[in-house]
């Protein structure tokens, strides 16, 4: 933490409405990578998170009644000073989750291209005007903020995911209250500090940090000053969540977990192929909710696709996400490698073969060898769970309609990717599957500009993309009468 050059960025206590909240118990963040402690964070409680909706629904009339233009402004000078301290932001997201500091400072630039994104998309909140049904009425349709957000979000990206909710909620002109995942604070907080540096007003977004996440939880899906609860997580939790917001009849939106399908086809151009499936696979050692879950290779193509992917997974290199060069870094626990050797080894004993990987690596107890295992079927457990770990299943198929009932049997639809040169079958393919986002050829799909979410069990709601707002919006409908003379 010392080579952060701005040392402003590191906090270690919640920031609501404008300023610090010290307490007296602290709770510890350790990196990943070899369990040293890098902070101490004041570990707020019900009685902050309170405050801290209070905070959010005072500062709502001001923050709302603003322009979009001036929202704007502001969002702008917060995006402007996410990617001034791009390098410091990196390293400090590296040091508390552990992937790759490329893949860290890739992040800082996705979460604040959302901030610029949403400060322009807010100019866009058109209404409309309906034909009425009678010569003395007007029909208008106006779009208004929500009300105050609160959200919930996980640490596998612990920049981007709240950025990508906090720039549409505040460009939609609505109030914002955080509780980030307990194992990676301090991006959250240094986001905060650059927020008040920008001038976002007091209340307008505010972080807390603490280590009770149900009764955090608690009060953030059932205070009735909350407007909207959005959460980004596993799918066991978001339903907790979802339950629990039912109480307060509150917008919800869910970003959840996946099982994401890669079907290489056998007009698959094979190296494109594999290149694809190494980045949505291995990319922050495999926790990412649109990794790559299972490999489907048709039959024609198995043989050369599993040669030449696992050459390319041999090539990775693995070890603390600082070292220039590292491919992939730590797992986030022990409890997450621990879950993955054990899918990996109830497979085996179920007959799926490991050719590559398949322990603990050498470079320490947090982290995996790359894995590649053949042999696996559909109903093993390392298909039917998300794995999220560096482990890839392959599963071969001899035709479309095999592979897509194989796909789709499954309770998540959040992403899906297949390889193939034939113009009918990708219409026939990218329709047919029941899932989200589809990546044709194509493996690195999310961007501002599109529309990210699943459906199924891997939740509701877009998060970019010109469609992001609409969580964000009410739709307010005036009917106007008495206009004949
Ligand atoms: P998780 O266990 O669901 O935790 C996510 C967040 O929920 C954390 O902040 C956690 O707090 C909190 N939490 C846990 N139990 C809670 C409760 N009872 N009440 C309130 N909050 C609670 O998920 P994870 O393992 O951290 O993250 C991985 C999952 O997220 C995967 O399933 C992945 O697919 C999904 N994900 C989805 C997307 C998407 O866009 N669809 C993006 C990223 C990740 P603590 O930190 O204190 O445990």
């Amino acid at each position: 933490m010392q080579n952060i050059k701005d040392q402003q960025l590191i906090k270690h206590c919640s920031y609501i409405n404008g300023s610090w909240h010290s307490s007296e118990t602290n709770f510890t963040v350790t990196n990943p990578a070899n369990g040293d402690v890098i902070a101490k964070v004041n570990n707020a409680g019900i009685a902050e998170t309170e405050f801290a909706v209070t905070s959010a629904k005072s500062a709502l009339k001001v923050w709302a009644a603003k322009s979009a233009n001036e929202r704007a402004a502001l969002m702008r000078n917060w995006f402007n000073l996410m990617m001034q301290h791009q390098d410091d932001l990196a390293r400090i997201l590296t040091l508390e989750q552990g992937k790759p500091l490329a893949e860290a400072k890739g992040e800082i630039s996705y979460g604040a291209a959302f901030i610029e994104w949403f400060a322009e998309e807010g100019k866009r909140v058109y209404g409309d005007t309906i034909p009425a049904p009678s010569s003395d009425k007007r029909i208008i349709v106006i779009k208004q903020a929500v009300g105050v957000v609160a959200s919930i979000t996980p640490w596998n990206f612990p920049n981007a995911m709240i950025a990508r909710k906090a720039a549409a909620a505040l460009a939609a002109g609505c109030t914002f209250v955080v509780r980030p995942a307990i194992q990676t604070p301090l991006s959250a907080l240094a986001m905060a500090e650059l927020a008040e540096r920008a001038g976002i007003p007091k209340g307008v977004f505010n972080v807390v940090v603490g280590d009770n996440a149900s009764g955090i939880g608690k009060v953030l899906t059932q205070h009735p000053d909350i407007a909207k609860f959005t959460f980004t997580g596993s799918t066991a939790v978001g339903q907790t969540l979802i339950a629990q917001c039912a109480s307060t009849v509150k917008k919800v939106s869910m970003e959840l977990g996946g099982n994401a399908p890669f079907i290489v086809f056998d007009d698959a151009d094979i190296d494109a192929a594999v290149q694809g499936a190494i980045v949505s696979k291995y990319r922050n050692a495999g926790q990412t909710c649109v990794c790559t879950n299972r490999i489907f290779v048709q039959q024609g193509v198995l043989e050369q696709f599993t040669d030449k992917f696992v050459a390319a997974v041999a090539e990775l290199s693995i070890g603390h996400g600082l070292i220039d060069g590292i491919n992939i870094g730590p797992m986030i626990s022990k409890a997450a490698v621990n879950k993955v050797n054990k899918l990996v080894a109830d497979s085996v004993a179920a007959g799926a073969k490991i050719i590559l990987g398949g322990k603990v690596h050498p470079a320490g107890e947090n982290f995996y060898q790359p894995t590649v295992m053949t042999n696996v079927s559909n109903d093993m457990p390392i298909a039917t769970n998300e794995i999220f770990g560096p482990v890839s299943p392959i599963i071969s198929f001899t035709d479309e309609e095999h592979v897509l009932d194989m796909a789709n049997d499954c309770e998540y639809g959040l992403a899906s990717y297949f390889y193939s040169r034939d113009i009918g079958r990708i219409w026939r393919i990218a329709e047919a599957l029941e899932y989200g986002m589809v990546g044709i050829n194509d493996s690195i799909i999310s961007n501002v500009a599109a529309p990210f979410g699943g459906i199924k069990q891997s939740g509701n709601g877009r998060e970019g993309s010109k469609y992001g707002l609409d969580d964000y919006l009410e739709i307010k409908y005036l009917c106007m009468g008495g206009l004949d003379k």
